[in-house]
Formats: structure tokens, C-alpha cells, sequence
């Protein structure tokens, strides 16, 4: 390697990036003679987590003081969001004690326009009724657009549903909802053809077949992708066909902050506030609503950079809670094992698993591989902080700031010259506009917090537990238990996103308009914060994160 590619390295890591260089013949051997870095037992994989995992730190949990899952530990900072007071514009509503006429009505209200929600609002379309989907910032603003790697389906002859349902209950430690499992996995061919059909681009050979890959975790190959932009192929092709639909209108910067309910609980609406009309406060009515307002990164769990879109604040499970459903596994989040530690600028964000699907290797500074690769996401993520921490076997940044590398130019190595621009074209370009060629330099990386691995509870329809409000996408937990696989976030998505949409527009046939709309769940709920004195400094949803300005929460 010319040390001319090292130039944007600082001296403390071109020194190492350079050690690097030097093991990688001796690496790539033992790959070609069909050796590997040995995989973890169950007990070591146990230990590395209880060890060095973010989830198990004691100091990054609290229980919660009130509401259903009350007593339960959960992050500081999530507790602190769930146990906040409403928004201004909803406690005058409380004050005032009725709820003025519906501003905006629908049949079936979507939450969010990921992809979750688009794919939702498609489904429901069918039915001829009329959909409103509010999204909080721009359409196409989430977690969904930013997806690289790919999307998980058990299409290939070698592979079977049954077979990816094994992996993803192993991947989860055992802890999955195995009906919602057995949902994700057995609808997955459907819907990739579903994608297909919509007009997706996924990597073909020339033979027409799709390629797949490794994901960590995996007894298959099965990850399908779009290069390493397979989240933004995805949206292309629903929102065109959700805008080809004439009974879907989107409202943009229009984030619910509230969930309204009758009388028997069913969740008849919500209250809406208008970002760009001065946080105008209004009313919406529907039949029957579905949650898909994504995850939780931008919480920034105990000061972790995020690979997170900017809306990704909690907001559903913060409408959720108080309306009284219960979640699960919201202890577990998901820290994924290659977010960029250099240049700083870039901090958090991903270098795609995929990367480590086509060879590239983790090792540290001197240039020693030190875990499997392919481990699932949480043990690689625990072995990258105890390599770190532990034995301070990772490379410095002039900041301060630690990581190991992973080691993609060896892509090239294994695969041919062109790889990894064919691959990665996204992050090739990107880099490569900053002056860095991806197949010639290694990548300083670091855990970075990328995904929610709980969430509210739903059953196999995104029912949930409130008669009328249906959830699909990330805000919604026990499809992957404790730990999701690569690529079954797409999925989940798409299956959920088809099954809400589908049950949220029959119950709103067959149930008419609900009874009159209030918020007593938030008075009990505020009635539960003060018994428990809860002090009154803080509020949710909180929208946006607030970067630079004195936290409230
Ligand atoms: C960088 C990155 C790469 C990833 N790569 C992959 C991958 O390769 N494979 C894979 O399977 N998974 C991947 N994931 C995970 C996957 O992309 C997400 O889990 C998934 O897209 C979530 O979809 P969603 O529709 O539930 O949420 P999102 O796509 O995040 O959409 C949520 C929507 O809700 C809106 N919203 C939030 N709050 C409110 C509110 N109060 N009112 C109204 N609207 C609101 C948001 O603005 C947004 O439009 C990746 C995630 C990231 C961040």
C-alpha cells in the first residue's frame, strides 16, 4: 500500500493502518486455505456480553417508576422520556377538558412514513378507504432510506423459512415471540417478489438470479441487496406506488404528539402539531391508526453516536406508553459493530455488515484479528469494547476516540479488483469524495447505537393491545427477542407493514368512527407522575434531539 493513500490518517493511526497492511497477505491465506477465526462457544459468547455489552452495564439502566411495565429497568434515557409530561399543546387540551371538533379525518391514520408506514399505507389503500399518513419531518426521512446492507427472505433452494426462523431465534438468544418469528420468516419469499413486483432492483448475475450473501448469525446465504443503497431502492419504488394512490395523502413535518382514545379505550385519532406553522396545534380523527414511527437512536444511549436518522427520538413509544401498552425488551438495543470512529466528522455512522459478508476482517492495531467476523451483531459488537477497553489493543484518534479496524481492501484481495466500487457504491463515492479510497485503506470503527431491538408489543396482525391501534417497523418489539439479525429489519417491515395495513383498514370497515374522543389515559397518566413525584421538568415527545442546547431530558 503507498503511503500517499494514508495521507488523511493523523501519524497516531497511520502507523497501525500500516500494520494493518502488513498482516493482510497472512490473513488472506488462511481465508484461501479455509481457515477462520475460531467462532465463540455459547458460554464465552454469555461472558463476552455479560462482560462488555452496553445492555448489561448496571449504570445505563433505571426501573421505571410508573406506568404497566413500572419497576422494570430500562435505558436512563428512555425512562427519563417516558416519565415526562405531555406537551404544551396537550396539556391546554387536558385543561380545557374537551376536545375541539377534528380539524382532519380518515379512515385509517399512518404514524410515520418509513417504511413501515408506507408499506402499511399501500396495503390499506386496497381497501378503497381513505389513508392520511403524518410524518414528522420530510417523506422519506428515516431509518429506512439510510439501509445499506440489505433484506433477508428464504428464497433459494438450499435455504428454507423454517431454516431462517432457526437463525433468528438463535440470533435472539431464544427470547423472540416465536409467532411473530415464524410470521417474519415465513412471508419473506412473498416479500421479496412483493418488492420485485413494485419494481425493486436487486443485485442479479446475469443469470437473472438474485445474489445473496452472508449476514452475521446466518446458516444461509440470504441477505438480498440493492448495492449498498438497499433501504433507498426500497423507497423509491414504494412511494411511487404510494403516490400513485389517490385515497393516500401525506402530511409532511406533521408529528403526532398525542394518541386520543374514547371511552372503552379504543384509539379513535390523535393530536397532531405543525412544525412549519408555528407548532400549530390540530385534531385528527380515524377509524384505526398505525404506529410505525421507527427507533431510538437519536437518544444517544449512555453518549453513543448513533447511525439514526434525525427523527428517530422514541415518539411512539413515548404515545404508547401512556395510553397504557405495555413493551418488551427495551433493555436490549442494538449497537452495531461498525459505525465510523475516522474522520470524526463521520462519527456513528455505518460501514454496513455487508462489508464483513464479503471478507473484510476486524482487527486492531496491530493488525490481529481477535473475534469471528460474522458473530451475531451484539457478541461482535462486546468483542470490538473488550479488545478496547480491556487489553487497549485499539488505534487512538487524535481526539481520543477509539477503534479497531476493519480491513476492506482485502474485498479486493478475494474477490477481484472492482468489488468493492461494484458492492459498495454509495460508500466507495462517499469516501472516496473525501479523499479516501476505501480499496486501498482500512476503516477505524467503533459499536455505534443503531437499532431498537424491543418495542411495543403487537400480535401477528401489528395489533396491539388498544382496540383500533396497530404497530409494524421498528417501534414494534418481539419479533427479534434480544438481538436482530442483519437484513430482518427490512423484512420485518415489509411483512408487518402488509399485516398492519391489511387488519387496520378491515377494523376500520367493520367498526365505524369510535365514541367521542378525549385524553383520559393522559390524566391518569399525569395523576401516576405526580403520585410517584416525578418532577415536572421534563417533556415528551421531545421531536427533534437537542443537540447543543441544556438537556431536558
Ligand atoms: C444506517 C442504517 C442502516 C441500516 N441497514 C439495514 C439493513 O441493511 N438491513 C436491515 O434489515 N435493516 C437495516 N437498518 C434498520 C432498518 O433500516 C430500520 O429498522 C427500518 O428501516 C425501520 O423502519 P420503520 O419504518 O419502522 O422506521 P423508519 O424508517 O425510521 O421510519 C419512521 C418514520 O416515522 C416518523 N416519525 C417519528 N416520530 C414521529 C411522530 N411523532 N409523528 C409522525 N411521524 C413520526 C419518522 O420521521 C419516519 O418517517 C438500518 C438502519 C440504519 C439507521
Amino acid at each position: 500500500m503507498s503511503e500517499r493513500a494514508l495521507n488523511h490518517l493523523p501519524e497516531e493511526l497511520r502507523e497501525s493502518a500500516l500494520e494493518v497492511a502488513r498482516t493482510r497477505e497472512d490473513r488472506i491465506r488462511r481465508i484461501q486455505r479455509g481457515e477462520s477465526f475460531p467462532q465463540l462457544s455459547l458460554t464465552d459468547r454469555k461472558a463476552w456480553l455479560e462482560d462488555f455489552h452496553p445492555d448489561y452495564r448496571a449504570d445505563g439502566k433505571r426501573a421505571l417508576k410508573v406506568g404497566v411495565n413500572k419497576d422494570e429497568g430500562v435505558p436512563v434515557e428512555l425512562a427519563n422520556l417516558l416519565e415526562a409530561w405531555p406537551r404544551a399543546s396537550v396539556r391546554d387540551l387536558v385543561e380545557n377538558g374537551r376536545i375541539p371538533e377534528a380539524d382532519f379525518e380518515t379512515d385509517v391514520l399512518i404514524i410515520g412514513a418509513g417504511g413501515a408506514g408506507v408499506t402499511a399505507a399501500i396495503e390499506a389503500a386496497k381497501s378503497g378507504l381513505d389513508v392520511l399518513i403524518t410524518t414528522k419531518l420530510r417523506a422519506g426521512d428515516s431509518n429506512t432510506i439510510m439501509a445499506e446492507g440489505g433484506i433477508q427472505g428464504a428464497d433459494q433452494e438450499c435455504d428454507s423459512p423454517l431454516q431462517h426462523y432457526l437463525d433468528v431465534l438463535g440470533g435472539g438468544h431464544f427470547s423472540n415471540d416465536p409467532d411473530l418469528a415464524e410470521a417474519l420468516c415465513h412471508d419473506g419469499p412473498d416479500a421479496l417478489s412483493w418488492l420485485e413486483e413494485l419494481g425493486m432492483l436487486f443485485d442479479k448475475y446475469p443469470t437473472g438470479r438474485m445474489k445473496v450473501r452472508h449476514g452475521g448469525g446466518t446458516s444461509r446465504k440470504r441477505l438480498h441487496s440493492s448495492g449498498d443503497m438497499t433501504g433507498l431502492e426500497m423507497m423509491r419504488v414504494l412511494w411511487d406506488q404510494c403516490r400513485n394512490l389517490r385515497n393516500v395523502n401525506v402530511m409532511e413535518f406533521c408529528p403526532i404528539v398525542e394518541l386520543l382514545t374514547d371511552d372503552d379505550g379504543r384509539v379513535v385519532g390523535a393530536v397532531m402539531e405543525r412544525l412549519n406553522h408555528g407548532n400549530e396545534m390540530k385534531v385528527v380523527k380515524a377509524k384505526s391508526v398505525i404506529l410505525a414511527t421507527g427507533g431510538l437512536g437519536r437518544l444517544h444511549l449512555q453518549s453513543f453516536p448513533t447511525s439514526n436518522h434525525y427523527g428517530a427520538t422514541a415518539d411512539g413509544l413515548v404515545l404508547t406508553y401512556r395510553a397504557g401498552l405495555p413493551f418488551r425488551d427495551l433493555q436490549h438495543n442494538q449497537y452495531h459493530p461498525s459505525g465510523i470512529a475516522f474522520p470524526e466528522q463521520k462519527a456513528g455512522l455505518l460501514i454496513t455488515e455487508k462489508f464483513r459478508g464479503l471478507g473484510a476482517q476486524l482487527v486492531n492495531r496491530f493488525g490481529d484479528e481477535f473475534v469471528y467476523s460474522l458473530e451475531p451483531r451484539d457478541v461482535t459488537t462486546a468483542a470490538i469494547i473488550r479488545e478496547c477497553s480491556e487489553f487497549s489493543h485499539g488505534a487512538t484518534t487524535p481526539s481520543g476516540n477509539v477503534g479497531v479496524w476493519l480491513d476492506i481492501p482485502m474485498i479486493d484481495d478475494l474477490h477481484g479488483k472492482g468489488t468493492i466500487e461494484k458492492e459498495f457504491p454509495g460508500r466507495y463515492s462517499e469516501f472516496y469524495r473525501h479523499g479516501i479510497d476505501l480499496t486501498k485503506v482500512p476503516v477505524l470503527v467503533y459499536p455505534t447505537l443503531h437499532y431498537q431491538n424491543g418495542g411495543v408489543r403487537i400480535r401477528v396482525d401489528g395489533a396491539t393491545g388498544l382496540p383500533g391501534l396497530y404497530a409494524a417497523g421498528e417501534v414494534s418489539g418481539g419479533v427479534h427477542g434480544k438481538n436482530r439479525l442483519m437484513g430482518n429489519a427490512l423484512l420485518e417491515l415489509i411483512v408487518f407493514g402488509l399485516r398492519a395495513g391489511r387488519a387496520a383498514a378491515e377494523f376500520a370497515s367493520q367498526t365505524g368512527s369510535g365514541g367521542q374522543a378525549g385524553l383520559s389515559h393522559i390524566e391518569s397518566y399525569l395523576d401516576d407522575l405526580k403520585a410517584a413525584d416525578v418532577e415536572e421538568t421534563r417533556t415528551a415527545p421531545m421531536l427533534l434531539p437537542r443537540y447543543g442546547k441544556a438537556l431536558a431530558i
